[in-house]
């Protein structure tokens, strides 16, 4: 985090406490954290009265006297101290984690104890299938919600062994996730579309170089799980690829397969059936109007009381957890998700993007991930961004922001232009020519977030020629430049 944005979560959150290390490393650099750290805290109204600080031995840290602790030093001293257990309400809160920030302010996800570590015990059970001596191995970031409840938690609460990698998916080679897997006979692996997509990019060859024979099936969550990376790496591990749809939120899977109850089939392109303790609705985004007919589009609503694990509250602030998430469904109270859904006959969900995420070309209300889809099956694009863009006639036009998979022919301006003719003849021929987007860029990266999610909202506003915001979560700031230099 940039000191700023850790400064109002230190704000927001009041610890008593703050633990951190000297630094992290990514892609081979060392990030030092203590500076942030430290200017956060001179920002912050809330000072913290004591800082822990393991030391990695990756960067310099300056002391502050009274205040700051060194965890080597005091693990020394307290190494056989006996720790009685704490028994607490099965209300009382486990965490609060901030949501990522993809859209809007962050707020802080209160969870419960009791409520969460049965949902996780059963997610283990009946989604995962899982059983005590097994191994998992999520590659998320124990600082988003993946981390806490999948390579942290659940595991450990069905008493499995969990592995937690720090790095990157190509560093020192695009073999290093397949290498962990034959090492530690992995049986169970969660990640994120967003990874394999990188790793399609790299050669093939990386996947057959090692033993991946333990692996009962790949997981896959955080955001839309386009086909084409479905089926590459289905292809590729053959095991089960199953995408499952939830929330910072949610804690636990909302919609998946729970092949620990019943084998089902994966179907490209959903992300399964409701789990149960979710009482899933699609609704009428202005009527609020339950639609229960296959295939009707709407807003995906949970009906309350929200099943154990769910968030219990926003950290501190009551009223901004019933009015943003039970209040924006007109005519009642239910649980709005902000993303778009369908269910088809067999009871099979699909996404269609965030309720922010509709463009409205010429009066046409078009999803701007049905674009994405289009643009994506082109042979020669590895990954796009379509955000929607004012428009003095149309009201708003589709923008797309595209990685080649090979760029290397894309060095000149005819070159592009060609590509970019090729892929509007194709949405215009799968979605019809008001889908199809004004332009075409090509960029080396999209701009993300540390976790993998696509910042759409700074695109937006780039693309806009707007001030992008608050950019804390975003990954590679090259990458907006990148985009703001096109757009110009
Ligand atoms: P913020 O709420 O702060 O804007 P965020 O929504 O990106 O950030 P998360 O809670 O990590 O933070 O992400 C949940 C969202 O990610 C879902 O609401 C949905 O839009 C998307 N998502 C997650 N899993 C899937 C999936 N399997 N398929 C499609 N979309 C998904
Ligand atoms: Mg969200």
């Amino acid at each position: 985090f940039a000191s700023g944005s850790l400064a109002s979560r230190i704000e927001d959150a009041e610890p008593v406490a703050v633990v951190s290390a000297d630094a992290g490393s990514r892609g081979g650099k060392v990030v030092p954290y203590k500076p942030l750290l430290d200017e956060a805290i001179a920002l912050s109204a809330h000072k913290p009265a004591a800082v822990l600080m393991v030391n990695r031995g990756l960067a310099p840290m300056d002391w502050q006297a009274g205040r700051d602790h060194d965890w080597a030093s005091l693990r020394e001293q307290h190494l056989n101290a006996s720790v009685p257990c704490e028994w607490v309400e099965s209300t009382h809160p486990s965490y609060t984690l901030y949501t990522s920030g993809t859209t809007g302010k962050p707020k802080g996800v209160q969870r419960d104890t009791g409520g969460y570590t049965v949902a996780l015990a059963a997610s283990m059970k009946h989604i995962f299938d899982a059983q005590a001596g097994q191994t998992y191995f999520a590659t998320s970031d124990i600082g988003w919600v993946v981390g806490h409840s999948y390579i942290i938690y659940g595991p450990l609460i069905a008493g499995m062994t969990t592995i937690m990698y720090e790095g990157l998916p190509t560093r020192p080679d695009a073999g290093v996730w397949w290498s962990i897997v034959e090492k530690y006979k992995v049986t169970h692996m969660f990640s994120a579309p967003t990874a394999v997509r990188v790793l399609k990019k790299q050669d093939p060859s990386w996947l057959k170089k090692y033993d991946v024979s333990s692996l009962k099936a790949l997981w896959l969550a955080g955001e839309p799980l386009d086909e084409p990376t479905a089926q590459w790496i289905s292809d590729a591990l053959a095991v089960p690829i199953i995408d499952n749809y939830w929330q910072t939120e949610t804690g636990w899977p909302i919609l998946t397969l729970a092949n620990g109850v019943e084998q089902q089939t994966t179907r490209f392109g959903s992300p399964g059936k409701a789990m149960y303790g979710y009482a899933v609705k699609i609704v009428d985004e202005s009527t609020g109007e339950e639609l229960t007919g296959p295939n009707q589009k709407g807003v995906v609503g949970i009906e309350g009381p929200l099943p154990p694990g769910c968030m219990q509250t926003v950290w501190r602030d009551d009223a901004r957890f019933v009015n943003t998430y039970w209040k924006s469904i007109p005519g009642r109270l239910l649980y709005s998700t902000f993303d778009w859904g369908i269910r088809d006959a067999d009871g099979y969900h699909f996404i269609l993007g965030r309720t922010d995420d509709v463009i409205n070309v010429a009066g046409h209300r078009l999803g701007t991930r049905e674009i994405e889809e289009s643009i994506a099956s082109h042979p020669n694009i590895a990954e796009v961004a379509v955000v929607g863009v004012a428009d003095q006639l149309k009201g708003q036009v589709a923008m797309a922001f595209a990685v080649a998979k090979d760029a290397s022919g894309l060095d000149s301006d005819a070159a592009r232009l060609k590509l970019e003719g090729e892929v509007m003849k194709q949405v215009d021929h799968q979605l019809g020519a008001v889908a199809r987007p004004s332009r075409v860029y090509f960029v080396n990266v999209l701009p993300k977030t540390r976790s993998g999610k696509l910042l759409r909202r700074a695109l937006q506003a780039v693309a806009e020629r707007r001030d992008p915001g608050d950019l804390t979560t975003m990954d590679d700031p090259a990458a907006l430049q990148q985009v703001k230099d096109l757009v110009g």
